[in-house]
């Protein structure tokens, strides 16, 4: 692993991402590696090889993370905040440490190192901490993110920021037909979740080479991801299924005709 250490001008940049206004990324880069990862396509702007095998830790950015910013901020969207190297650098931990507890955060991580940090997430005014969970075990975890902490260990970590009182969600991402069971994810997390996000694969943003072992493995969900009609019964069905859960949501995003938010009522 290639770790490279950077000095960043700024760390809260404006966000494009819908009803985020700006997102930190401390780190850019990460160690899970998905082979579905969306933040892939940053590669092209850096010299230092293919996903997974480098990081950039922004050194400053805890100096920087002092400044205080108005609207929604979301950590992070090119890298996970809890990946292997912070249980070392400490560099999340640190940039939680000198921001305002008046910024209004929201983190997003696979990772249950998140739970180490609970004393400093007290402090925020206006906080909620999300884990991933996608239900992918056994196969489906060695081809799409073999590096990642455990489907149990999340929902460990999302039962206990819920018991410290910390608002939780679970963002239910990548949703692949025919193979992440939404229910039972439902099911066992719902009593620790405030709320539920759901994420439709983006297959464009998954790459080529992920969209390769999609085709090979599970010849059937990538027929209903590139087939119009097939996608559009499954998001229908999908959306009962959500419906008939009654869990509190917004809806389910997809990425079909460029970013959708499907509402559910
Ligand atoms: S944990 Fe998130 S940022 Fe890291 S590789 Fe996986 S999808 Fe990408």
């Amino acid at each position: 692993m290639r770790i490279v250490k950077t000095k960043a001008k700024s760390i809260y940049t404006k966000s494009r991402i819908p009803g985020v206004d700006y997102v930190i990324n401390q780190y850019v880069g990460c160690q899970f590696a998905c082979k579905y990862c969306y933040a892939k396509f940053i590669c092209k702007w850096k010299p230092y090889g293919e996903w997974g095998s480098w990081i950039e830790v922004k050194v400053n950015a805890p100096e920087l993370a002092r400044k205080y910013v108005e609207g929604g901020v979301v950590m992070s969207s090119i890298s996970d905040p809890y990946q292997p190297i912070e249980a070392k650098v400490k560099l999340t931990r640190r940039v939680l440490q000198n921001m305002s507890k008046r910024t209004n955060l929201s983190i997003l991580t696979k990772s249950p190192l998140v739970t180490r940090d609970v004393d400093i997430f007290r402090q925020f005014k206006n906080i909620e901490v999300g884990l991933t969970v996608n239900s992918f075990e056994g196969k489906e975890k060695k081809l799409f993110e073999p590096l990642t902490p455990i489907q149990r260990a999340r929902i460990n970590a999302l039962k206990l920021l819920h018991e410290e009182g910390i608002k939780t969600y679970a963002f239910i991402s990548p949703i692949i037909p025919g193979i992440t069971d939404v229910e039972a994810i439902v099911r066992e997390t719902k009593s620790y979740a405030d709320y539920f996000f759901f994420e439709v694969l983006n297959l464009r943003a998954s790459g080529k080479e992920f969209q390769q072992i999609l085709r090979d493995n599970y010849p059937e969900s990538y027929e209903t991801m590139v087939n119009d009609e097939k996608f559009w019964r499954f998001i229908k069905q999908l959306k009962e299924e959500i419906k008939r859960l009654n869990v509190k949501t917004e809806g389910i995003e997809i990425h079909k005709r460029g970013w959708e938010f499907i509402q559910l009522q």
